[in-house]
């Protein structure tokens, strides 16, 4: 690469995050390190921020997620399920960078009252959407290209932790957005019983978990130790005495029954946010389940409304990574059975 030649080299990153997207959101076999995606994902994005002109709409920076299999049947989401931006900055600065963009939005000045926010873990797996009717899972769908997305119901539906009815007064339609994991003592176990059995193993729980989701074949998924968190809502309606906060609302999922992480917290600022980051990030090794950082959410609903959208991802919400913990090294097998 020449530095004179950032039309060429956006090519070049555009091809090479196209293919490792595909491997990863399409296949569930990525090929390269997520610390080596986001390094060349951040290259492509420094470039169309220099230059403009370069930023085109098929730009991995401007989508989300991949395309849907044609195997399963597609899903509108009619409320889009997003990325999240990720902050650069892996110390605890990135959450007071986080603090002063939110604060500088709102036009909140000095004398102004810290922000209120939700930290939450960022759970290393694949996103679902689970719509309850008059509080029956009637769907569950996978993000896709956050548009569309994977009717995956009858795989979902063999989730023990996932409710197939909701307890308490759910609202007549709520959508639950969260994350599907593989737990690490599960996936270990999981991959023990292959090799006894002369089967594939898996690369990681995250890969494993994807696979099992997108798996043709129920059966098969039911084989799989899935675990899931819920972490938000998408269509929603009907629902009286609607909660007013993210803090709010996570308590009435687990009201519902959904499993909410309890490792989350309410944080006053960029202060309490950065405390909250590296107190996980001492904690990390020993969850029991795979993060790769944390989740900073504005609390208050209305100023989340307030704050919108970037094209492909919140303003009142960002990803902050802790460095990589995964080395790719050989990819023994991978379980694409799709
Ligand atoms: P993202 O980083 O934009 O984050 C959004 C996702 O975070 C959501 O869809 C949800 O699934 C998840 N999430 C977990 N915990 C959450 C919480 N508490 N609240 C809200 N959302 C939560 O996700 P993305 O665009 O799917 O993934 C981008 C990442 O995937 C990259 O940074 C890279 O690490 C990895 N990736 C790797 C490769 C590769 O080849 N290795 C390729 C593509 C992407």
């Amino acid at each position: 690469m020449t530095v004179s030649d950032p039309a060429s080299r956006a090519v070049e990153l555009r091809a090479l995050l196209h293919r490792y997207g595909h491997e990863y959101y399409v296949l569930d076999a990525p090929s390269v390190p997520d610390g080596e995606y986001d390094r060349l994902f951040r290259e492509l994005e420094a470039i169309e921020v220099a230059h403009p002109a370069l930023r085109s709409a098929d730009s991995p920076t401007q989508r989300v997620g991949g395309k849907p299999l044609p195997q399963f049947e597609p899903v509108q989401h009619a409320v889009p399920m997003l990325s999240i931006r990720t902050e650069t900055d892996v110390t605890a600065q990135g959450a007071l960078a986080f603090d002063a963009s939110v604060r500088k939005e709102l036009a909140l000045g000095e004398a102004d009252p810290p922000v209120d926010y939700v930290a939450e873990l960022k759970f290393d797996g694949l996103a679902i959407s689970l719509r309850y009717e008059s509080g029956v899972l009637v769907r569950a769908a996978t993000r896709g290209d956050g548009v569309t997305g994977e009717n995956v119901t009858q795989n979902i539906r063999t989730v023990g932790q996932i409710p197939l009815r909701l307890f308490g007064d759910a609202p007549p339609l709520l959508e639950v957005r969260g994350e599907v994991y593989m737990r690490r003592d599960d996936f270990d176990a999981m991959n023990e019983r292959q090799l006894a059995a002369g089967a594939k193993t898996f690369v990681n729980p995250r890969n494993a978990a994807a696979g099992a989701v997108r798996q043709l074949d129920p059966a098969i998924a039911a084989t799989r130790p899935l675990s899931f968190f819920a972490y938000g809502v998408g269509e929603v309606s009907g629902w009286h005495a609607a909660p007013e906060s993210h803090s709010g609302l996570l308590d009435a999922l687990g009201a519902f029954g959904l499993p909410v992480c309890a490792e989350r917290a309410r944080a006053q600022g960029g202060a309490g946010l950065a405390a909250f980051h590296d107190r996980v990030a001492g904690l990390r090794e020993a969850l029991p389940f795979d993060i790769d950082g944390v989740v900073y959410k504005v609390d208050a609903l209305a100023l989340q409304q307030e704050l919108g959208f970037r094209s492909r991802e919140p303003r009142w919400a960002v990803a902050h990574k802790f460095p990589a913990q995964e080395m790719l090294t050989t990819v023994e097998a991978i379980d694409v059975q799709v």
